[in-house]
């Protein structure tokens, strides 16, 4: 593969090396069990495991024994929606949550929907943003769940997140919040904020792929029906060998994030804004999708008039790696439910590219990749 301009960090990141070197010992010098307690290899392991999740637990202001390591933020949110709707049946059979969530949330919400659940999807505004009141105003006697993501894969928009938590708390419903990609790029406090289950994923914040985490609140206690039995893992919570390297990882990129989150967001927003202000200025037309809401440093969707999203992309695939919304839909070739929800028709919803830049992202890459891009269009 030649060596391309990597503008897709809202896909997957690449592991930070300090997280790799942390890693390393875990596949073989530690390569123990941390559920044998019989020997020093088991607590080593145990102990690793340990010093990631206070790590973790760091990062979003958590107690230790909230946090549950999965495979990833969709297994989380499996277990999070599954697991709490089924442990509470005999409160209700009513979720909310919006039209603009990632597939493993809408996914699962129409698997319950399948088994006789309710579940109310909100529309969101031009910009991305949900309504508070007709949030507010959703919410039923049987509602006992409200699942709102903190920040768009595909938009950036940032939900405001310590309102809603607010709104949940006030009718005694659970808040579910998929933060895949808001963890380690803000500061999330899920305690100040009322969340009460919260997804995270290793990948997404530099860590390696296979690792996620659900927060799982227990003042108030949520009760959880358990998704994968087994030997009683993760407080019984989710059953199966912990995979010890992975967690290791997600432990060290928690730790940096939080460590370098601000001034990333600031270099980031600084190339985000050059990008966009460059691409607009010399592309007579440009849609920047979700402009006018709070975004996310890194990321920035855009419509290029006339073009063909798709075309666009084969075009500068040698040279640039970009998306056209998530990685699922553009696996799909569908076009993005998220700008859709937003108002945009087929087409556009099907055009956008998303640009996501990252911790290696460089000015002079930001510059080039206009060069390229601005070409392109004209070509096309
Ligand atoms: N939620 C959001 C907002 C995402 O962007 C993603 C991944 O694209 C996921 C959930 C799923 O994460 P994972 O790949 O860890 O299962």
């Amino acid at each position: 593969m030649t060596k391309q301009i990597y503008m897709d960090y809202c896909a997957t990141t690449p592991c930070d090396p300090r997280v790799v070197e942390k890693m390393l010992p875990y596949f073989t010098t530690f390569f123990g069990n941390p559920a044998s307690s019989d020997h020093a290899y088991g607590w080593t392991a145990k102990d690793a495991v340990e010093a990631a999740r206070e790590e973790v637990s760091r990062l979003i202001n958590a107690k230790n024994h909230a946090i549950t390591f999965t495979s990833g933020a969709t297994e989380a949110i499996n277990l999070g929606i599954k697991g709490v709707m089924e442990a509470s049946a005999k409160k209700g059979k009513h979720i909310i949550t919006n039209k603009a969530e990632h597939k493993a949330v809408l996914d699962t919400c129409a698997y319950l929907e399948g088994k006789g659940y309710e579940v109310t999807y909100l529309d969101v505004d031009e910009h991305g943003n949900i309504s508070l009141d007709a949030l507010e105003n959703a919410v039923r006697k049987d509602t006992v769940m409200m699942a709102v993501q903190y920040a768009n894969n595909e938009t950036g928009v940032i939900h405001p997140v310590a309102a809603i938590g607010t709104i949940a708390r006030r009718h005694d419903v659970y808040f579910l919040c998929d933060a895949t990609q808001a963890a380690g790029k803000l500061p999330i406090d899920v305690t100040a904020d009322n969340i009460d289950l919260l997804a995270m994923s290793g990948h997404k914040m530099y860590g390696p792929k296979g690792v996620g985490v659900l927060y799982v609140n227990s003042q108030p206690k949520v009760n959880l029906s358990v998704q994968q039995h087994g030997g009683n893992h993760e407080r019984g919570r989710r059953s199966g060998t912990l995979n010890v390297p992975a967690i290791v990882g997600i432990g060290k990129a928690a730790a940096i994030c939080q460590q370098e989150m601000q001034a990333e967001a600031l270099r980031l927003a600084a190339l985000r804004d050059r990008l966009e202000s460059s691409l607009t200025t010399a592309i007579a037309g440009t849609k920047v999708n979700g402009k006018q809401a709070v975004r996310l440093a890194q990321v920035s969707n855009l419509l290029f008039p006339g073009i063909n999203g798709e075309q666009l992309l084969l075009s500068v695939s040698t040279r640039l790696a970009l998306s056209r919304g998530s990685a699922c839909s553009s696996a799909q070739r569908i076009p993005s439910h998220v700008l859709m929800a937003m108002g945009a028709t087929g087409d556009a919803a099907h055009d956008a590219i998303r640009f996501s830049l990252g911790r290696f992202t460089t000015e002079a890459e930001v510059d080039e990749a206009v060069n390229i891009l601005v070409d392109a269009v004209l070509t096309l």
